[in-house]
């Protein structure tokens, strides 16, 4: 088992301040002003009230517990097939949201629901300037 080789994110206009949070080390998720809805993925308007005027992204705990998990025994993808087998997991986030995720260095029998994880970030490699890193969570 070796660690999973991430596809290089690419970062729409929703999803920038994500991936530039996460290449800070930080998790950043949004929240509407308005109805006061925590969401992720990232999106151009809230989930809720369907307005956009009223989005802002903030610094989440990067603290959750795992909701569901599966451990993965085979993925032929590249950069996937090496790390085999792995945890995929959502993950609950304390502010709410889900995120689904990779949980890391720990045997997959280690694994729970209802553990309590915490983020880390795996940079990425890349020549074009981005600082974007990965979010993945580990057993606290
Ligand atoms: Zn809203």
């Amino acid at each position: 088992m070796s660690e999973i080789k991430h596809p290089l994110p690419y970062a729409s206009w929703e999803s920038r301040g994500f991936w530039e949070g996460a290449g800070r080390g930080d998790l950043v998720l949004q929240q509407c002003r308005k109805c006061g809805l925590v969401q992720h993925r990232p999106r151009g308007l809230c989930a809720h009230c369907l307005e956009s005027d009223n989005l802002q992204h903030f610094v989440a705990s990067g603290k959750g517990e795992v909701y569901t998990f599966t451990v993965t025994e085979q993925n032929q993808a590249k950069g996937f097939a090496e790390a085999c087998p792995y945890v995929m997991a959502y993950v609950t986030l304390e502010e709410g949201p889900r995120i689904l995720t990779v949980i890391t260095d720990c045997a997959p029998d280690e694994v729970s629901v209802g553990a309590p994880v915490s983020a880390s970030f795996v940079a990425q490699d890349r020549d074009d300037g981005e600082r974007f890193a990965v979010p993945v969570f580990r057993l606290d």
